[in-house]
């Protein structure tokens, strides 16, 4: 599926949280560098990084739309 995800930066801790529960490898992690996205096109948009994710940093559209599918809050 196309999707463009985005992490804020400012926002993320790097505790890797994000990456440990995404069932498609869309990221690698190491703890220098934080989350880092390696695989966009594998997301099924299943929302568990956003849900996962306690500074709520990452954002994930559908690509074809631009369309703001989470974190909206
Ligand atoms: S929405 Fe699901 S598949 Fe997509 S990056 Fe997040 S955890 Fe992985
Ligand atoms: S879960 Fe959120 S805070 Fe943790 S590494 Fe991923 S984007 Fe950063």
């Amino acid at each position: 599926m196309k999707v463009k995800i985005e992490i804020d930066r400012d926002l993320c801790k790097k505790c890797g949280i994000c990456a440990y529960v995404c069932p498609k490898k869309v990221y690698e992690f190491n703890e220098q560098e934080g989350p880092k996205i390696v695989n966009p096109d594998l997301c099924i948009l299943c929302d568990m990084c956003i849900m996962m994710c306690p500074d709520m940093a990452i954002d994930i559209y559908a690509d074809a739309k631009k369309e703001r599918i989470k974190n909206e809050f």
